[in-house]
């Protein structure tokens, strides 16, 4: 415990010349808000460092600080389940609060409002403390992160000790180096992607719609394209059709026969990971109500307002949603060389069964741990799902919980199936035994799911009121800028 009582916040002013670090003890940093001149540190950082000193009077013994890198799945998942008498446990995000990505795709187009799938870290009632940053480094010999703080108008870099440490800053969507798509396409990934989406495909009708504009630029403007049949290009391109025939057709009757839709992927069929059959059931759905599926075929180069296809086809578009799997973030590139090769290349932190970073001779490292799509253990590879990142989150709060080291027990697995939304209020749902319902009956046990597993009852609340206010009123198509 001596290293968190000996904790110093080192914090570095963005106005000085490199080299000339201020160094400043959590004592001194209590005492005074504000500190010498020339020395930046948010107030934030400063009230977290004099709650931690008015708690610690309150306790019996020091505790070890745990730092939790992110609030997804796996971050946020795990503060919820830390017991913070054993910890001081503090989390650093870039964003303050945790998305239910499942039902992301429905929030681009209005099915349900941003707030409904939104957690703000803060609110979960904990003795917890919280750092709007991106961790940039980890330096696993003085037990150290670096953070760039995430304010509008602060970026200031700071240190941060810890006494145990878990990494889950998840991934960024693979662009697979295809020029021009982080420039033109739009992702999936987060409530502001969802929010630009919203925005474009109430703009594009919006543009086809003024007098002056040509037909050419009409039939682009109305091409909406998706590049990814995994489950989030599926869902996504489900979710518009819905948005498009059932509210954006009666407002724009005369452009409807103008709107198209495209699905790419360059496997032989869209939701590979998925049962063929059920595979198929959504691919037939999709070409009966008018999206076009194009498998087998790769982007070469996305333009301004144009694709360019692996065989020279330009097709133009009005938006342009890429969902093509995941590739690692910065900050988890940044630690090659320094924790284990990923055996399986695609340059994930590699952990032993236990959740621990193996470091590069293989060992696991001490108080150090990862999970969510950031990992991977090295003897029994899972898929990178909200899923996967929930079990381990829930298995390790409870094994960092335990003060009885030989009551640990290895992370085990357990596949509860998988889902998919196909459109026109039809699913299709992948058990893990032989049951493989689609249609209706698993549109209503997909949304039943969901609605069972968001996070607060507020959301659980305000998911069932936003999906009955969108059937009865329609989807709201104000753009919002
Ligand atoms: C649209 C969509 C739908 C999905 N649907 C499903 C589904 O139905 N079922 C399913 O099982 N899975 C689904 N997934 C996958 C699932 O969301 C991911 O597997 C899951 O989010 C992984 O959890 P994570 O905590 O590792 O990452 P995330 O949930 O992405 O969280 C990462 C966190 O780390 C933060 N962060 C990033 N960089 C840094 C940094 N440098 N420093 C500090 N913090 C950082 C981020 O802000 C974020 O808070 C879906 C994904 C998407 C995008």
């Amino acid at each position: 415990m001596l290293s968190t009582t000996m904790s110093t916040y080192r914090v570095l002013a963005t106005s000085r010349p490199a080299g000339s670090h201020a160094a400043i003890t959590m004592a001194a940093l209590a005492r005074a808000r504000r500190p010498a001149v020339g020395v930046v540190v948010p107030a934030s950082v400063a009230h977290a460092v004099s709650t931690r000193r008015t708690m610690a009077t309150t306790v019996t013994k020091p505790k070890g600080r745990l730092v939790i890198i992110g609030s997804g799945w796996a971050g946020y998942k795990l503060l919820r389940q830390i017991d913070t008498n054993q910890f001081d446990v503090f989390c650093v995000s870039p964003r303050n609060y945790f998305v239910f990505t499942p039902l992301l795709a429905g929030s681009s187009v209005g099915t349900l409002e941003f707030r409904a799938i939104m957690e703000p870290v803060r609110q979960f009632n904990k003795p917890m403390q919280f750092l709007q940053a991106h961790c940039t480094n980890i330096d696993f010999d003085k037990r150290q992160i670096t953070c760039t703080t995430n304010l509008e108008d602060s970026h200031d870099t700071l240190t941060l000790d810890y006494d145990t440490l878990v990494i889950a800053p998840g991934a960024s969507t693979n662009t697979f180096n295809v020029p021009g798509v982080r420039e033109h396409a739009l992702f999936l990934k987060d409530i502001s992607d969802a929010r630009k989406i919203r925005a474009r495909v109430i703009e594009c009708f919006e543009h086809a719609s003024q007098p002056h504009v040509t037909h050419d630029e009409i039939d682009r403007l109305l091409h909406f394209q998706t590049v990814g049949g995994g489950p989030t290009g599926v869902e996504f391109s489900a979710e518009l059709h819905d948005f498009i025939t059932e509210d954006l057709a009666r407002l724009y009757p005369q452009l409807m026969p103008r709107v198209r839709m495209t699905l790419y992927d360059v496997a032989p069929r869209i939701l590979g990971a998925f049962d063929a059959k059920l595979a198929e059931y959504a691919t037939k759905r999709f070409v009966r109500s008018g999206v076009q599926i194009r498998t087998g075929t790769q982007v070469r180069n996305v333009e301004k307002d144009k694709i360019v296809l692996n065989d020279g086809e330009e097709v133009p578009y009005g938006l342009l949603v890429w969902a093509t799997g995941i590739t690692q973030t910065e900050l988890v590139r940044g630690l090659r060389g320094r924790v284990a090769p990923d055996p399986r290349g695609a340059h994930r932190i590699v952990t032993d069964r236990r959740l621990r970073v193996l470091d590069p001779q293989g060992e696991p490292m001490e108080n150090v741990y990862a999970l969510g799509d950031c990992a991977t253990i090295s003897d029994y590879d899972l898929p990178a799902t909200a899923q996967v990142a929930n079990q381990k989150a829930l298995y390790l709060g409870k094994q960092l919980n335990k003060t009885d080291e030989k009551a640990i027990v290895p992370f085990a697995y357990r596949h509860l199936g998988s889902m998919a939304y196909v459109g026109g209020w039809r699913a299709v749902v992948d058990m893990p035994n032989d049951i493989k319902p689609s249609g209706y009956s698993a549109w209503i046990f997909w949304r039943s799911s969901y609605l069972s597993m968001s996070v607060s009852w507020r959301n659980k609340c305000l998911i069932p009121l936003y999906w009955f206010a969108a059937y009865v009123f329609g989807r709201d198509v104000s753009r919002i800028n």
